[in-house]
Parts: structure tokens; C-alpha cells; sequence
């Protein structure tokens, strides 16, 4: 991937800072699901990155998590434990919006 996707612009209308994508598999507390990517469904090496949006006292961290085989992105709310599979309209100029079905 020599030109990865941007991630979301923006959570539920909150922008948010990314930190760089992170190719090495780290150990994180809690440890990435081993799930197959719901996309490829391969259980393919998963890239990470770190969100911030402020102000960092209402809003938790956010974790993102990119297949490295078919780039599908799926974001998780620290705070909530809740995981979002993401979909080409929350890498619009609006960010991302949680929709019906749970399902941004
Ligand atoms: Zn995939």
C-alpha cells in the first residue's frame, strides 16, 4: 500500500488526530480479536493506528485497524469496547457518522 486511504476526517462530527500507521505487530491490552477480516475474510496482519479527539476528557481514544491484505478498516471506541466496520462514506469531507444497523 504506497498510498494508504486516509482515515475518517472527523467521529460523529468530533475531528480527529491521527497518528501514523503502526505495521508491527504489537501487544496491546486487549489483544486484537483473531477474527477474519469481515471483508476478505482472511486473517490477514492488521495495521493500527491512534486517534485522538479533543477535548480528550469527553471523547475516548479511538483505535483503528486496517487489513493488509484487502485495506478494510474497522475503528474501535477504547472507552465503549465498541468496533465499527467503516464504509466508503465515512472517508467523506464529513467524517464518520454512526447509522442505523450499528454500521457507520
Ligand atoms: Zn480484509
Amino acid at each position: 500500500m504506497s498510498d494508504p486511504r486516509p482515515l475518517p476526517v472527523a467521529w460523529d462530527g468530533v475531528p480527529i488526530a491521527w497518528e501514523d500507521w503502526d505495521y508491527t505487530p504489537i501487544i496491546i491490552c486487549p489483544p486484537p480479536r483473531p477474527d477474519p477480516c469481515p471483508e476478505c475474510g482472511r486473517i490477514a496482519p492488521k495495521a493500527t493506528a491512534h486517534g485522538t479527539r479533543k477535548p480528550t476528557q469527553w471523547h475516548g481514544p479511538l483505535s483503528a485497524a486496517r487489513c493488509t491484505n484487502c485495506g478494510h478498516d474497522q475503528v474501535t471506541d477504547l472507552n465503549g469496547d465498541t468496533t465499527w466496520d467503516l464504509d466508503p462514506l465515512d472517508y467523506g469531507p464529513d467524517g464518520s457518522w454512526a447509522v442505523n444497523g450499528g454500521r457507520r
